[in-house]
């Protein structure tokens, strides 16, 4: 369980990007954040493994104060996707999602066999295992930043707009393999998006943003349509 307790974030500027924010976000929850932009999504998000801190106020994980961890042992419990898929341009596919379990001491050999298997498991077509990002459409990109955020098995996933930016006919392919995924595994999941069909379609629990936090919170997420 993440638990947000009346956090604020007023950023070096003065832009207040989260206001008085509390919000719980239960163990194995499909959690999405949607609204419009600039009313503090990501903020809150990166807030979560510690990219940014608050400004006052307490976030924890599982009972723990975040603030009380460290980031590094935070973090490795914790996948990222963001838009751009990020993925370092001189290694292959499977290099890019066998990096993290390397850093963590996995054999190199144990990793690619593992990176391999993630890459199978988000649907994509393991000839492109060899490739490198530039050489993949930036739906495959996607998917390769799903599996390398997947690699070593975090509990938490969080994803901030990771489908916004392919177009229209592979964001519902996207989609579709994020809710098979999360049927298999299970993680706790929380997912930035400003497109309130993507929040309904995904979310088994939907926050809807208003400028400096959450408005209104929904556990059927067909409701936000009807709200
Ligand atoms: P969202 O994800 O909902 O689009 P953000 O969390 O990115 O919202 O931004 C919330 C507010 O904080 C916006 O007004 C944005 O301009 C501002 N903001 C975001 N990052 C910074 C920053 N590094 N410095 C100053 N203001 C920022
Ligand atoms: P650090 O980022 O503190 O240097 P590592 O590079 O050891 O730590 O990364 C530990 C874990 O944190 C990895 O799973 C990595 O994917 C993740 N990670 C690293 N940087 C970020 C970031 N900026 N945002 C989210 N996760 C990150």
């Amino acid at each position: 369980m993440i638990e947000f307790s009346d956090v604020t974030k007023q950023y070096p500027d003065g832009t207040i990007a989260v206001d008085g924010l509390s919000l719980t976000i239960e163990s194995g929850s499909f959690t999405v954040f949607v609204g419009p932009s600039g009313c503090g999504k990501t903020t809150s998000m990166r807030m979560i493994n510690r990219m940014i801190a608050p400004t006052s106020g307490t976030i924890s994980v599982d009972g723990k104060d975040i603030t009380t961890s460290n980031a590094v042992q935070l973090r490795r419990g914790m996948g990222y996707v963001i838009q751009s898929a990020g993925l370092l341009p001189h290694r292959t596919v499977v290099d890019n999602v066998a990096t993290v379990p390397v850093l963590q001491g996995v054999s190199r050999r144990a990793a690619r066999k593992s990176a391999l298997e993630v890459l199978e498991r988000v649907g994509l077509d393991l000839a492109l295992a060899t490739r490198y990002p530039a050489q993949l459409s930036g739906g495959q990109q996607q998917r390769v930043g799903v599996a390398r955020a997947l690699a070593a098995d975090p509990p938490i996933l969080l994803m901030d707009e990771p489908f916004s930016a392919v177009d229209p006919v592979v964001r519902e392919d996207l989609q579709n393999e994020m809710q098979r995924l999360q049927a298999e595994l299970r993680k706790t999941i929380v997912f930035v998006t400003h497109d309130i069909d993507e929040a309904v379609k995904l979310g088994d629990k939907v926050a809807v943003f208003g400028r400096g936090g959450v408005l209104q919170q929904y556990d059927e997420p067909q409701k936000v349509l009807a709200s």
